[in-house]
């Protein structure tokens, strides 16, 4: 017997030899990092990587070990100060979810059970079978639609223009490639669209010059008389327009299509409907907000995140499609190893690589499904109210600022302005001043906005998806840029004066 324990300590193994070592060390762990969740407040929202810490991460490769301890130093001095700050609740750049701590240890669960998420007779295949039916029925569409959960936005939006072109190429993709295509294939989105967009019609190999970007109104919203006239003008020079794809929370400015005349549009020409809800079909969940993307329900195609407005940690998205089969006709694939039994692990398949192009996935849906469940959809919609009000408090300070000018509809999540206290100055100039706020208010550390150019102009942006903002740091947030907007004057006038007395 002894002679037997003897010879498996010989084998090597990653799990630990001391168990109760290793059980500390992850108690610490937790310890650790909730301690640091719980203090964010008191905690700079972003800071740059100082030399040493970039030399120290870029060491050589580790041969010989540091043990798990040693490796858990370096993540306590060298990563975890350095993040780009989106858990902070000052935190609004960009469009960036907090997560949750809750969440965060189903990550952990999810780890621990390292279970292969592609699909078979295992209870990860009917949790994420269940979170995307529940997602069906707070989007509106029917039971019937199907589903996968994706890394992102990015790769929930590729997927649904795939079915797209499998649905409507009007001969075998899957075969022929668009060598087949006997006429270019066109697809339609806003100059607002994500730039996803044009990965996907790059990647899917329709090219950007396949992609018409239709204008916008004053409102950001798609043109509907441009859109109709393109169709028109393209079915005449002899392409072959397959899909449209609407907005619910473009990125810039959260301008939200027509989505009802654009379902409409789409039945009557023929098109795939594919919406891009990224953060805003989020707003189902919301009895208040809901009207703002009515319609989205008609999509043949819904693809949205959920490390945005669910809050959750990255990475996870969802797409729906309406036509579950045609989901799955575009991606389903053979193999002799993966042959589908009618008993045994893999009785039904591999349901959820038959849905998309990963093989070897995570259990992406159990901190969806045990987040749901443990806070339930209505919180998550009293969240997102809760979101949508801090903006539009921020927008009416904005409003009443004489130095700040509001550039954004007042009706979302995103809130764009600048300052402005000179008529005189010109838009150069303001560009200038702007992107300088948006730089100090990063660099001191308080705040994490970002900016992005609108008609032309360069404004700060504000992306409101975070649980942790209250109603108090957007009235520091205006008190902070027009301190920042006041210091960059002074300094202007300060060095033109040096210069004129240096002359
Ligand atoms: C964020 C975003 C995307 C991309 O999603 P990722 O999760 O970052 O890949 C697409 N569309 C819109 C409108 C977005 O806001």
């Amino acid at each position: 017997m002894t002679h037997l324990i003897e010879a498996a300590a010989d084998q090597l193994t990653l799990d630990p030899e001391n168990w109760n070592e290793l059980r500390q060390l992850g108690h610490r762990m937790l310890d650790d990092i909730f301690n640091h969740l719980e203090t964010l407040r008191d905690q700079p929202a972003w800071q740059p990587l100082p030399e040493q810490v970039r030399q120290a991460i870029r060491e050589p490769l580790p041969i010989a070990p540091q043990g798990e301890k040693g490796a858990y130093q370096d993540f306590l001095h060298n990563i975890l100060p350095y993040t780009t700050g989106n858990r902070h609740p000052r935190a609004w750049g960009w469009v960036r979810g907090n997560g949750t701590p809750f969440a965060m240890l189903a990550e952990m669960l999810a780890a621990g059970i390292n279970t292969h998420a592609g699909g078979g007779q295992q209870a990860a295949t009917f949790v994420e079978e269940q979170v995307i039916a529940w997602f069906t029925q707070i989007m509106g569409m029917p039971e019937s639609s199907g589903g996968i959960l994706t890394s992102g936005g990015t790769m929930a939006n590729l997927l649904g223009l795939a079915v797209a072109r499998h649905a409507k190429a009007g001969f075998d993709v899957r075969n022929e490639g668009l060598q087949g295509a006997r006429q270019p294939l066109i697809v339609y989105c806003s100059t607002e669209t994500h730039m996803w967009a044009r990965k996907s019609v790059e990647f899917l190999g329709f090219g950007q010059n396949s992609l018409r970007q239709i204008p916008v109104d004053e409102d950001f919203r798609i043109n509907l008389t441009a859109l109709q006239q393109q169709i028109q003008v393209d079915r005449a020079a002899g392409f072959h327009p397959i899909a449209l794809i609407a907005n619910a929370g473009t990125v810039n400015t959260g301008a939200v299509d027509d989505l009802v005349a654009l379902g409409e549009i789409c039945r009557e020409k023929n098109l795939w409907f594919h919406v891009d809800g990224a953060f805003g079909a989020l707003l189902k969940l919301s009895a208040k907000y809901e009207h703002l993307v009515a319609g989205i329900e008609r999509a043949d195609s819904l693809a949205f995140d959920l490390h945005k407005w669910m809050y959750l940690p990255f990475e996870v998205g969802c797409l729906l499609v309406r036509d579950a089969d045609m989901h799955k006709a575009t991606f389903a694939a053979q193999a002799s190893y993966l042959e589908t039994t009618s008993r045994g692990m893999l009785a039904d398949g591999l349901s959820f690589a038959d849905r998309g192009i990963e093989l070897s996935r995570g259990f992406k849906a159990l901190k969806v499904w045990m987040s749901l469940k443990a806070y339930g959809a209505a919180m998550h919609g009293q969240l997102i109210e809760q979101n949508m009000e801090q903006a539009a408090h921020l927008a009416s300070l904005i409003y009443a600022h004489p130095e700040l000018e509001l550039m954004t509809p007042r009706s979302m999540n995103i809130v764009c302005f600048r300052y402005h206290p000179l008529d005189f100055w010109n838009q150069e100039e303001l560009d200038q001043v702007n992107r300088e706020i948006v730089l100090r208010l990063q660099e001191s550390g308080q705040f994490v906005v970002s900016g992005t150019v609108l008609h032309g102009s360069y404004v700060i942006r504000i992306a409101n998806t975070n649980h942790r903002s209250r109603m108090e740091d957007f009235d520091a947030l205006v008190a902070a840029v027009i301190w920042h907007g006041c210091e960059i004057i002074v300094e202007a006038v300060a060095s033109a004066r040096g210069c004129c007395e240096v002359e």
